[in-house]
């Protein structure tokens, strides 16, 4: 028996394995004799014997043992799932090539539009056309390289040109429709920062970028819902008709409350919208205006409609609500103004990549 495991264990834990399974007063004794067959083992296999020999005397707990197996089939297969995972990307490299084209795209497009959001009055149009531009150009070259698909129709909850729908072209239609969706929002948002303030003061612009936002996501989880029924289904329904039936009821149960949190978060962000104006503080009086230095820490310029905090700190009007769109405290002090953060009110789209 203990041969047999010997070979089991393997020809460099042999030596530890044994060691270990020795009871604990042959162990100084044991270590004298096989001194020199753990030198050849070599430094670090002693420390494993000795941090072994910390645990139990006894037989080692079945879950650790399964454990390492596990392990240890890990270690043998990783080569042969890297090759396999070698061969899916080049498989599949013009569908990963332009995703990671269009996220990157996405990712520049995003900062850039949070930056001109930032800047507020001094937002430059030319910078927001050329987002716009770049997005535009970008859909219709990848819409149009692959016009056979008619990839577009999933937009419209209709089923692209395809002949068979296996999971990777499944990813493949709700990624284009995903990137295409984000880009559409962040063009949106464009359009309301290009608004001049005559239209549409900058202080309440970061309501209408929350309910963009919103309504974006809940469109971006209604679109693979056909998609991802027609691949439950599949193509010939008649041979796994029961397990398609428990499925699709499965997938419509778990995506109805994720609809069911997007429509909440939808109501929300249009009760804040219709809510004429948030009071983050009261309007400050001169005197304390006068007392606060005549000079907004924020803008670092004199106070425009100065508001005063619960904390007694006064700051111009927009430049608070631009500053609460992002943070809950005050500026200078850290006192919580604010109760809930909303977030996408400073203009950023969320990257999240809505397969299901
Ligand atoms: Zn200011
Ligand atoms: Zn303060």
């Amino acid at each position: 028996m203990p041969a047999s495991r010997e070979e089991g264990g393997g020809r460099g834990e042999g030596g530890a394995y044994h060691h270990h399974r020795q009871p604990h007063h042959h162990f100084h004794h044991g270590s004298h004799r096989g001194g020199s067959l753990l030198q050849h083992v070599g430094g670090d296999h002693r420390s494993h014997s000795e941090e072994a020999g910390d645990e139990q005397p006894g037989t080692p707990a079945p879950a650790l043992s399964e454990l390492k197996a596990v392990i240890c089939w890990l270690q043998k297969g990783l080569p042969f799932i890297l090759i396999l995972l070698a061969k899916l990307c080049f498989q599949h490299k013009l569908g990963i090539a332009v995703c990671i084209g269009m996220a990157s795209t996405f990712a520049y497009a995003n900062s850039t539009l949070r930056e001109q959001v930032s800047l507020k009055e001094k937002r430059s149009v030319l910078v927001i056309l050329w987002i716009l531009a770049f997005l535009a150009g970008n859909t219709l070259y990848v819409l149009y390289t692959f016009s056979s698909q008619q990839l577009y129709n999933s937009l419209i909850f209709l089923k692209p040109n395809l002949e068979t729908l296996d999971f990777f072209d499944l990813l493949w239609i709700v990624g284009i429709a995903d990137f295409v969706l984000k880009y559409i929002t962040i063009a949106l948002k464009c359009l309301v920062v290009a608004l001049p303030k005559i239209i549409l003061a900058v202080k309440s612009k970061g309501k209408f970028y929350l309910v963009i936002e919103e309504v974006s996501q809940l469109f971006r989880s209604l679109v693979p819902i056909q998609l991802w029924y027609k691949y439950i289904m599949g193509d010939d329904s008649s041979n796994s008709y029961f397990l398609g039936g428990v499925l699709i009821v499965l997938y419509s149960l778990c995506k109805s409350f994720d609809i069911c949190g997007r429509v909440g978060g939808v109501r929300k962000a249009l009760k804040l919208l219709c809510t004429s104006q948030q009071n983050y503080g009261v309007r400050a009086t001169g005197q304390q205006c006068t007392e606060a230095g005549d000079i907004c820490a924020i803008c670092q310029a004199e106070f425009r409609e100065p508001l005063v905090l619960m904390c007694q700190h006064v700051f111009c009007e927009e430049c608070l609500c631009l500053w609460l769109d992002r943070e809950r405290t005050c500026p200078l002090c850290r006192s919580v103004a604010v109760d809930t953060l909303r977030c996408w009110k400073d203009g950023a789209t969320s990257a999240h990549f809505q397969v299901y």
